[in-house]
């Protein structure tokens, strides 16, 4: 299906379009306007975060933004001066999650009137959601969407001198800013935009609605962020985008040139991306992966379904037949490879017969792990209009089918790195145990580590002793 047909699929949302020339704004002279910088001294923020690594990024974001202001973070919500929630839109039970955030920490606005509340992210980006704040949650003071972030200072400001709620969503933007400033999380794993938005409208997906168009970042100024990175201790940089195959389309540059620019950074180690789709996988792509020292071994490559009749309807405009020639070009071109990738069941008029062309597709492809999920209908994707609904219960039943198939090949896989040796990255401890580190291969594989001093952050080589579905037990080498 070709490009002009997915766009007339884009039903139109009416809010607020400030005009402000594209690039130009590139250049804030300053995210916060001079007045505000450190005005908020004394003031404490609390940012929750839902969703995606796109949402997180935003978050380390309107973190800088706000320390920029004087404002100072916070975990404990009774200490708060201000709270925000960063949301996502992707999964019904995510908006009704955050309702009921809004709904429990009302109580803290009686107790603290100057506590201000404000909702963000992709959520406010639906109609419906901007109506019912206004109609079912009136003490939520401000509501901004995924395109305005750099607006938050203003934003904040307006909130605290106004006894409305303060609603300013742009329903899109051609906007492109660089060097807004970030909060980073401590670590050796850092994330950067290379893209804002995806033109490919998959019928499930409310990503194209929330995030409007692509948009790509300049080559110049993701090189200098990574090497700052790099300068700041950063060793495992992931460059993140909805469908980073298309990047710098819009710039009459390319992914595979992107790449190739950041693997000559002085100094790089690990470069990763997400989210890459099928199309758009040239060949040159394939050999600036293969060919780019510091770019690591994994791609993420949702294929969502097995079968080509499902694969339309989900508008997803390639066929499996497609999808495993890309996938045998770049095990050719890259054997150590490690693949994962999303998939769906229940979508609407999925037969038993759609859903088996699925197992047979992940017998065939051999993922290292996959994401699988059941299909969740989303107010406003064309999907969502679709009437022959797969039983919920039948669902299920697909989903347990298929984890039990990919569990075994993703534990397969592990066992048979037993005995083998590994390069792994440091990142941290062990969420489950202290006194074990975890890291990742280059493969981003999970490795857990003895705890000893001195490791953290550190590139070890270490033998894999055990391995389970998830996870890989090793011991490093002296
Ligand atoms: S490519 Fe990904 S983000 Fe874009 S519409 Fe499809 S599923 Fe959504």
């Amino acid at each position: 299906m070709n490009e002009r047909n997915r766009e007339s699929m884009a039903p139109e949302l009416q809010v607020h379009r400030p005009t402000i020339a594209k690039r130009e704004a590139n250049l804030l002279a300053s995210p916060v306007r001079e007045d505000l910088v450190g005005r908020f001294v004394g003031k404490r923020y609390l940012l929750r975060t839902y969703g995606c690594q796109m949402n997180e990024h935003d978050t380390e974001i309107m973190a800088g933004l706000l320390e920029q202001m004087g404002y100072q973070a916070t975990g404990q919500e009774e200490e708060a001066d201000l709270i925000l929630f960063n949301t996502c839109a992707v999964r019904e039970n995510a908006e009704n999650k955050v309702f009921g955030e809004i709904g429990r920490v009302r109580p803290l606005k009686a107790r603290n009137p100057e506590l201000l509340l404000g909702i963000c992210g992709c959520m406010p980006q639906e109609k419906a959601v901007q109506d019912k704040v206004q109609k079912t949650y009136p003490w939520v003071d401000l509501v901004f969407g995924t395109h305005n972030l750099h607006r938050l200072p203003e934003l904040v400001e307006s909130a605290i001198h106004s006894q409305e709620t303060v609603m300013e969503v742009w329903d899109h933007s051609d906007l492109v800013i660089d060097e807004l400033p970030k909060v980073r999380q401590e670590g050796v794993r850092a994330f950067v935009n290379i893209q804002y938005g995806c033109n490919k409208f998959c019928t499930y997906c409310i990503v194209p609605f929330t995030r409007g168009r692509e948009r790509s970042r300049t080559i110049e100024s993701i090189v200098k962020e990574v090497r700052e990175l790099i300068e700041n201790g950063y060793r495992d940089i992931t460059l993140l985008g909805q469908n980073v195959n298309d990047y710098g389309l819009d710039l009459d540059t390319s992914f595979a040139q992107l790449l190739r620019e950041v693997g000559k950074i002085d100094g790089v180690e690990r470069i990763r991306f997400t989210t890459s789709n099928p199309w758009n996988f040239t060949d040159d792509l394939i050999e600036a992966i293969a060919s780019t020292p510091s770019v690591c071994e994994h791609i993420h490559l949702p294929v969502q379904s097995g079968s080509n009749r499902i694969l339309k309807a989900m508008n997803r405009g390639y066929t499996t037949a497609y999808y495993q020639q890309l996938i045998a070009k770049i095990r050719h071109a890259i054997p150590s490879i490690a693949l994962t990738t999303d998939l769906i069941v229940g979508f609407p008029g999925e037969t038993q017969e759609d859903f088996e062309a699925t197992l047979d597709l992940v017998r065939e492809v051999q993922y290292d792990t996959a994401y699988t999920f059941i299909y969740s209908p989303r107010q406003g994707t064309p999907a969502a209009t679709m009437t022959d609904l797969v039983d919920p219960i039948i669902a299920k039943e697909r989903l347990q089918r298929l984890m039990d198939v990919q569990n075994v090949i993703s534990r397969d896989y592990n066992e048979k790195l037993i005995g083998s040796v590994v390069e792994v990255l440091v990142e941290g401890p062990s969420r489950t145990n202290p006194d074990v580190l975890q890291g990742r291969t280059r493969t981003n594989k999970l490795v857990h580590i003895k705890r000893e001093e001195g490791m953290m952050r550190s590139l070890v080589m270490a033998r894999i002793d055990a391995a389970n579905t998830w996870t890989l037990k090793g011991s490093v080498l002296r």
